[in-house]
């Protein structure tokens, strides 16, 4: 059933992550004078044995190797090549084991975060559509949701090309065919061809869904060309371990790309969203870079390797099973909420399968925002307020809050 995902034990973590290290470059031993990196800086970061010898993440810090490129396809950096193995097995985690792909057949990295991940996808789906199609940069579009990360706009804006939003039922955050179709036409009346869709896998702000066969639907009908991104920066490690992963996986052919960021729910370090994407595509994203070896398929450049050590160590400490009961007890603590919520009378938006839960902003007074730490969906004239049922948002905490809420 799970293909690369087992859980280890702390020791046997601390092995593979050291003997991953000794296949890097040792800076101590060996001779090379010629690229720009080394180990932390001594004076300052602690590099005595018996400290280190129980923490494989902060030695991985401080050997401080460089994942620069991408090591799923073609030849990568060699002095790094004992923790790139390890990246290579925490995408193929992400994208066999999470999210149903076929072994090897999917490309992938950890960027800096969702907001890189979902640049890369429409960056690649961009150069496919100019390179496969011919398309002039003025035929070709964003498509997602009002409810979408506002790092489409950051993609809209850097790669030139325009987007166009989908209006979202204000209650239930819900698509439909009519709203995907008008926001289509739209786009066509402006002699639109070609379009980078990005689907919801949890809203930041409301944890929402969204349906892919509206857009599927409405987009085939068009004739339009078209990619399919999924952001999951918020739910990638979340919805698919729900009872009900569904539609939003590789096993969906119309499906080419997602977004998991690990410093969301997974609680990595910043530094960990993790791009997917079938094999094939990533080249459209090649830079010619010269003087790295195996070339760069990857808008980032340089980047820490500790940061895939990190999710890699996380996954196989909690091992799959452990991460079904991780998301369970967030579920259930979600559906307690939302029966006391209910009890009270409060109105708030929670798709079934998240943890996210938005209260309308005219139960809230401004001092019970600041003092529970809401987070408004806009700062300026709040209409919703967002509570995130993390690990540390216990039942204890909450209870305080739904006394000030009754009073
Ligand atoms: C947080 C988030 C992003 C952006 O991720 P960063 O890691 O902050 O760059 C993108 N999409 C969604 C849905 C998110 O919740």
């Amino acid at each position: 059933m799970y293909t690369y995902w087992k859980k280890k034990s702390h020791d046997e973590i601390k092995q593979r992550v050291f003997a991953a290290l000794r296949e890097n470059i040792n800076y101590n031993n060996q001779n090379v004078l010629g690229i720009p990196a080394s180990y932390l800086d001594n004076k300052v970061f602690n590099q005595d044995d018996s400290f280190l010898q129980n923490a494989p993440f902060i030695t991985t810090l401080i050997k401080n190797p460089n994942h620069i490129g991408c090591h799923t396809l073609g030849n990568s950096e060699h002095y790094f090549k004992g923790t790139q193995e390890i990246e290579k097995e925490l995408i193929e985690i992400c994208a066999v084991d999470i999210l149903n792909g076929e072994p090897n057949k999917q490309d992938g990295y950890v960027a800096s975060g969702g907001t890189e991940a979902n640049i890369q996808a429409i960056w690649i789906y961009r150069n496919y559509f100019e390179n496969e199609f011919n398309a002039k940069r003025e035929e070709i579009a964003i498509l997602c949701s009002e409810d979408s990360h506002y790092s489409m706009d950051k993609a809209s804006n850097l790669l030139g090309i325009d987007i166009y939003k989908v209006n979202v039922n204000q209650e239930n955050r819900e698509l439909s065919n009519e709203v995907v179709k008008s926001a289509l036409d739209a786009a066509k009346k402006d002699g639109k061809k070609y379009f980078a869709v990005i689907v919801n896998m949890m809203t930041t702000m409301y944890g929402s869904i969204d349906n892919i066969d509206f857009y599927i639907e409405e987009l085939e009908k068009s004739g339009c060309q078209f990619k399919i991104h999924i952001d999951g920066a918020y739910g990638g490690f979340y919805y698919p371990f729900t009872k009900n992963k569904g539609k939003l996986t590789f096993q969906n052919k119309h499906i080419t790309s997602f977004t998991l960021d690990a410093h969301k729910m997974a609680q990595a370090p910043y530094g960990t969203g993790i791009f997917l994407i079938r094999k094939g595509y990533i080249e459209h994203a090649n830079t010619k870079a010269s003087y790295v070896e195996g070339e760069d398929f990857t808008l980032i450049g340089s980047r820490s390797g500790a940061n895939a050590i990190a999710v890699w160590m996380i996954l196989c400490m909690n091992g799959p099973f452990g991460w079904q009961e991780k998301v369970f007890i967030l579920q259930r603590r979600s559906e307690w909420l939302s029966v006391q919520l209910r009890d009270l009378g409060i109105a708030f938006y929670n798709h079934a399968m998240s943890n996210i839960i938005t209260l309308k902003s005219e139960h809230v007074s401004p001092k019970i925002a600041s003092n529970f730490g809401l987070v408004p969906d806009n700062h300026e004239k709040p209409n919703w307020y967002k509570i995130v049922l993390m690990d540390h948002v216990t039942i204890e905490k909450l209870m305080p809050l739904l006394d000030a809420l009754k009073s």
